[in-house]
């Protein structure tokens, strides 16, 4: 301890370290079940990546699903989820996931601040066996922030380059199709600026958007849920080291601006960091892309640098790097903010457009741009490996850039012109042109879209099959017949747009019981727990829907409380035997 450390004085029962999802939930289940819980947040804002999401949730078999009469059976699930997981299959996890997932849902929707709506989401893969086209993701409800009261000021606000003037999109896309429809449509024309109306005036009151939806909404529903239940959300304290004696562990060193604060809990430590996304070395070892000194740029916050992992392993824990995909991947362009800043733009909507094609540097398609974020960066791993970057442009032509956006650049009557000046996009009249200043192969890529175009006029992609899956044609344009995702590049001038490869957070973790003990040589280190992205995946490495990361966290944040709540209940201090009642 340095010379300016001082102790929390009451200690607490649980201390859990970080407030996304992993964390809050974990802290509200505890404290529900009656253990005095603190929460530590390194950054000055609690809600982490979760904040910065969509805020949807995969829960197979949950109550908005079968109130809207869809009809599945935890069985199609588990046979889905082996089938996507293969080799990591985990059966005694995806059955607790799958048996507690709707229990979780119910029990923060019934006792907290914590409400979902249900999505018309298929399964990012329906045509495998156990897969669903509709039914199984549910998405945080809309929420006031300024019921947050004084603390709103400590919501994460939502990650800039996928909101409009920080106004933030719902996640059920009904806000997105306004949006995109709002030069055609009187009806949508006047739904935004109903919006934008709302919006400016909140920016003038409370210098942010208050009426925010997606993972802001799920991020500040949590909080709020934990701050009204007296958990104190420590802000500005990030966890350094573990305290242990005698190989169990008893809490937590921080780093906070006025010196170390040392935190005891009597029944446990969580990790909760969120991952290892800004990890460097890590990184290193776990992405084969960035190994080889290719690019990889996060909208995963940059505080999230691995400490939960580092932590564990000073334990005895061990972070294993073991799926063939250690990530979930997310192709991303690199957007210049001003004042030489840059953010990251993740292609959530635009890749399933008709009229959008992704090329690599040699003018070749590799993929079903179609595809899930996922799908299409592990595509273009694969398709890149052994050149010296991953990278895929985005091409489109005049009108289809009007009327869908590309990346960052918004639908008309919003200007293209600043995005060109500073290099975000690059025009040219002919594909020859466009080749030449992006530094594709201009003959090759003339020769992919005469190709494409050919098929494309009749909806067909019969090198990929865009939009032959009813997760192809979600994101698609329904007004575009036959086939919502597949429409001719068509005349110029062009646009191209570079997209490199990010992530939405880490599959690899921590390794943990079911219920979230971390693992020394195969047995629990006495007191010390993980959950959220600190802890290895359920899914194995694979993306089966929408909210696989936030579903299983939300879960396993309510299991692992509601364990340690069990041991707590029977008395026992950490290290002490479970009793067998
Ligand atoms: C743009 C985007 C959209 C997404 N949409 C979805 C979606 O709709 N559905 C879905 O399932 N997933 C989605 N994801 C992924 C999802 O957001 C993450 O998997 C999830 O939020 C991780 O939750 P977590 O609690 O593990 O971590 P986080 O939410 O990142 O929280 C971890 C917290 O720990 C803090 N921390 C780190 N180190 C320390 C330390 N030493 N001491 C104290 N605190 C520390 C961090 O600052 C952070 O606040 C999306 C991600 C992005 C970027």
């Amino acid at each position: 301890m340095t010379s300016t450390s001082r102790n929390l004085d009451r200690g607490c029962d649980l201390l859990v370290v970080g407030s996304g999802a992993g964390g809050l939930s974990t802290a509200i289940t505890a404290r529900k079940a009656g253990l005095d819980v603190v929460v530590i947040e390194k950054e000055p804002w609690f809600g982490g990546t979760t904040a910065y999401s969509g805020g949807v949730l995969w829960i197979p078999g949950n109550r908005h699903a079968s109130a809207h009469g869809v009809a599945d059976t935890t069985e199609a699930a588990r046979r889905y989820l082996r089938n996507e997981a293969g080799l990591f299959f985990d059966e005694a996890a995806v059955d607790t996931f799958l048996r507690v997932g709707p229990q979780m849902l119910d029990f923060f929707e019934r006792e907290t601040e914590v409400k979902f709506l249900p999505t018309l989401y298929p399964d990012y893969h329906p045509d495998v066996e156990g897969g669903v086209d509709i039914g199984r993701s549910v998405v945080a409800a809309p929420y006031d922030a300024r019921r947050l009261g004084d603390d709103l000021a400590r919501l994460r606000p939502p990650l800039k380059t996928i909101t409009f003037i920080g106004m933030m999109f719902n996640s059920s896309n009904a806000d997105l199709k306004h949006f995109f429809n709002a030069t055609r449509s009187l009806k949508s024309a006047m739904y935004v600026a109903r919006r934008l109306g709302s919006h400016l005036k909140d920016l003038l009151l409370y210098r942010r958007g208050v009426q925010i939806t997606s993972g802001n909404a799920l991020a500040a529903r949590l909080a709020k849920s934990a701050l009204d239940l007296g958990i104190p959300i420590l802000t500005g304290t990030a966890a350094q080291a573990l305290i242990e004696e005698d190989g169990r562990v008893l809490g937590v060193v921080a780093r906070t601006a006025d010196g170390d604060l040392r935190i005891t809990a009597r029944h446990g430590v969580v990790l909760a960091s969120g991952g290892f996304s800004h990890d460097k070395a890590r990184l290193r070892e776990a992405y084969p892309h960035v190994a080889a000194g290719g690019e990889h740029l996060s909208p995963v916050p940059a505080g999230n640098t691995g400490d939960g992992g580092r932590l564990a392993e000073t334990a005895g824990g061990r972070v294993e790097i073991r799926y063939p995909q250690p990530a979930a991947w997310m192709p991303v362009s690199r957007v210049p903010m001003g004042d030489g800043q840059s953010g990251v733009f993740p292609h959530l909507v635009d890749r399933y457009k008709p009229g959008i094609i992704g090329v690599l540097r040699d003018g070749r398609r590799f993929t079903n741009e179609s595809n899930s974020y996922h799908d299409v960066g592990e595509a273009m791993i694969a398709a890149c490996r052994g050149t010296p970057e991953t990278a895929m442009w985005l091409i489109c032509g005049h009108r289809t850039i009007r009327k869908y956006g590309l990346g960052f650049a918004k639908p008309a009557p919003v200007p293209l012109t600043p995005l060109i000046r500073n290099g975000y996009l690059v025009k040219g009249r002919t594909l020859a042109e466009l080749a030449a200043r992006a530094g594709i192969d201009g003959a090759q890529l003339e020769a992919t879209v005469r190709r494409y175009d050919e098929h494309a006029a009749q909806g067909n992609d019969p090198e990929f099959g865009r939009g032959t899956t009813a997760f192809n044609r979600y994101l698609g344009d329904p007004a575009q017949t036959p086939n919502p995702c597949v429409a001719p590049v068509g005349d110029g001038p062009y646009y191209a747009l570079k997209v490199v490869m990010g992530d939405l957070g880490t599959f690899d973790g921590i390794r943990t019981s079911v219920v979230g003990e971390v693992l020394k040589d195969g047995a629990p280190i006495p007191g010390l727990y993980a959950v959220g992205n600190d802890r290895a995946s359920v899914m194995g490495g694979n993306y089966p829907g929408a909210g696989i990361t936030l579903g299983p966290i939300m879960t396993f944040g309510f299991v692992t409380a509601r364990h340690i709540a069990e041991r707590a209940r029977g008395r026992q201090r950490v290290g002490e035997p479970m009793s067998t009642s």
